[in-house]
């Protein structure tokens, strides 16, 4: 079954669309989490970021660099996040590869958490994790 994605991709659903190519697309999130929050989503469907081609994803991101920029044009806003969230557990709803391109006004118009968790760690505890990365790069 397709994504809603691939339903506004093939514009059977609405959506505000701010950027179009061979590949990739852009429109505005429904959910505005910010004034101009938009997503970037490769018009082919590839579940996450475990399944999307590396050259796709690259584009996908060359796509987000130029929203940012006319973002940046249009709102003036005084950040941006980029972020994709893959898995159910990370917050993914929509089970096609994208990247949310929000800007940002306010320190608190946005929540994240990305507090150390892990305050507790030892050197050795931060060179097994790289070990570990590492290891599974190569
Ligand atoms: P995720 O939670 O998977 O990272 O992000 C999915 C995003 O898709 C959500 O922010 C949600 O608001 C947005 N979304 C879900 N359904 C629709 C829709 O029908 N149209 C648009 N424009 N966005 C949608």
């Amino acid at each position: 079954m397709s994504t809603i994605f691939s339903k506004i991709i093939a514009k059977e659903i609405p959506a505000h669309f701010v950027y179009e190519d061979d590949l990739v697309v852009a429109f505005l999130d429904i959910s505005q989490a910010t004034k101009g929050h938009t997503l970037v989503v490769p018009k082919a469907e590839f579940r996450d970021i475990f399944s999307v081609p590396e050259d796709l994803a690259a584009h996908v991101m060359k796509v987000a660099v130029k929203v940012s920029h006319a973002l940046q044009k249009a709102f003036e806003p005084a950040g941006i996040n980029i972020l994709s969230n893959n898995g159910e557990k990370s917050g993914q709803t929509v089970f096609h590869f994208h990247l949310h391109v929000i800007p940002r006004y306010e320190k608190e118009d946005v929540k994240f958490s990305l507090k150390n968790n892990m305050s507790n760690l030892s050197l050795d505890d931060y060179k097994e994790r790289a070990r570990l990365i590492k290891a599974a790069l190569s």
